[in-house]
């Protein structure tokens, strides 16, 4: 029987390791490796540069070594040798720094619990996510940029790196970083004199998908330097998606051009959830854990005014933990005790109150607060099924004191415009918008209201 090559058996690994390990990590690790020889023990795999030596010897040795008695039948030590003579070595990197920014370039980890089948739709996020998903599939021929701007623990960056995940399985090659990876990236390149590189990696990406690009304000070396890159990207057709906590107009100090290259595209903001997405968040997140929470704790949890996804997610977890450290079934008197810390303080601390969104609705609708009051006035029957919404939304307030307070309706008047709201918000994007505008708002008069009622300490 003959025996196999070195290089035989790399390849029947490499077939192997290719399934075994994310695409983009196979190629830039183990595309341009070779089985060099193969004596006693060891097996010695020939890599381009001592970067993949070190990164693969410390991450994929034992998974290699695995592969590699899985083909030979024969215990196994592997060795990587920075081999001069590989074939393709004149593709290959030639400077080490070269090498490890192409390698931050796709072995950045998206996280592979963030795609779109597990995101929640609701009418908080839901052009948001449409966005993405429609630039996922019609990169850069769509709306470029797309700035995806919202609060912290909203889902910005589930949705960046849903984009991520379905362009590489299209074969895309997508830079993923965040804005101070950026900064830091171009701050290092600066110092190292090598930002021929640095321009080079992103100027090579299919798609840019940079998070959180608030963090790049003010700095100006590197705002110059992104806005480069995004005109380099944007002029050759590439995708660009972007996020931020706040909409580009109100960065500021955010110099007026990029400002305005951020506007060329679609902007779309995400909203704290609402009950309804809440709850669903919330079915579909006991779904994955192996635990009995019931629909009534759930539905406990998801009245909790809670205005960002992470601290949903950190409830449930807690009442869970709290669970199980008790030895008690979950039970919503149970979960009250669980989140009695967390839970109770956040519907205090929003000061959003009936008059208010009354007042801002009216506002929105140019009527007055009397108006929606009013049984007979017809023409604000709309801003009344608004109010009656988000009144629903926004505090604990029953279905008959939302009557009361909108001149003495009944608890199935209110439910019904509430209904009808919650349904005609997922097709209607013009009543959406209005809607969010006037969550916007309330938001604002909330901190106003806060900050003037504020004691100063002497
Ligand atoms: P952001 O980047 O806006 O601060 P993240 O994307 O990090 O927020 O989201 C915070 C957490 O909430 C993550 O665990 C994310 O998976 C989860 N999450 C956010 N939005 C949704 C959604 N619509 N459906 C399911 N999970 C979500
Ligand atoms: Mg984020």
């Amino acid at each position: 029987m003959r025996t196999r090559s070195a290089q035989e058996i790399w390849e029947a690994a490499l077939g192997e390791l290719q399934i075994q390990v994310s695409k983009p990590n196979y190629r830039t690790w183990l595309e341009r490796t070779i089985g060099l020889s193969y004596q006693g023990n060891q097996f010695v795999v020939g890599v381009p540069n001592p970067f993949a030596a070190e990164y693969l010897d410390r991450s994929q040795r034992t998974l290699i070594a695995k592969t590699l008695i899985g083909i030979t039948r024969h215990d196994m030590q592997v060795v990587f040798q920075v081999n001069g003579r590989h074939p393709n070595s004149a593709s290959g990197y030639s400077t080490l720094e070269e090498a490890r920014l192409a390698s931050q370039t796709t072995s950045v980890r998206l996280n592979p619990k963030y795609t779109f089948d597990s995101f929640i739709i609701g009418s908080c996020n839901h052009l948001a996510y449409s966005a993405a998903l429609s630039v996922a599939q019609n990169l850069g021929l769509g709306y470029n940029p797309l700035f995806i701007y919202g609060g912290v623990g909203l889902g910005k960056t589930h949705l960046l790196h849903a984009i991520g995940h379905l362009a590489l399985a299209n074969n895309i090659q997508v830079i993923f970083v965040s804005g101070e990876q950026f900064t830091n990236e171009f701050i290092n390149a600066i110092r190292e004199k090598n930002t021929a590189a640095f321009r080079k990696k992103y100027r090579s990406a299919d798609m840019l998908l940079i998070d959180d690009i608030h963090f790049i304000i003010g700095k100006e070396q590197t705002e110059e330097s992104f806005f480069h890159t995004f005109n380099a990207l944007h002029n050759a057709n590439r995708q660009i998606v972007i996020t931020s906590t706040r909409p580009p107009k109100s960065m500021s100090s955010l110099e007026e051009r990029l400002r305005s290259r951020f506007e060329w595209g679609l902007i779309v903001d995400m909203q704290p959830p609402d009950f309804e997405t809440r709850l669903l968040i919330l079915q579909a997140k006991t779904k994955q854990v192996a635990v009995n929470v019931g629909p009534e704790v759930v539905e406990f949890i998801a009245r909790q005014a809670f205005r960002n996804i992470r601290q949903l997610e950190g409830a449930l977890n807690r009442v869970i933990a709290y669970a199980r450290l008790t030895k008690e079934t979950p039970t919503p008197r149970l979960a009250a005790k669980a989140l009695e810390d967390i839970a109770f303080k956040e519907p205090k601390q929003a000061s959003i109150t009936t008059d208010l969104i009354i007042e801002a609705v009216a506002d929105s609708f140019q009527l007055t607060p009397a108006d929606l009051k009013s049984k007979k006035r017809k023409q604000s029957t709309v801003a009344r099924e608004v109010a009656i919404y988000l009144i629903r939304q926004e505090t604990n307030y029953s279905l008959s004191q939302i009557g009361t307070e909108l001149g003495g309706r009944d608890p199935s008047f209110v439910s019904r415009a509430y209904t009808k709201i919650a349904s005609n918000i997922n097709t209607n994007p013009h009543l959406q918008r209005k809607i969010s505008d006037i969550q916007q708002r309330l938001r604002t008069k909330q901190k106003s209201s806060k900050r003037s009622s504020a004691t100063i300490p002497i």
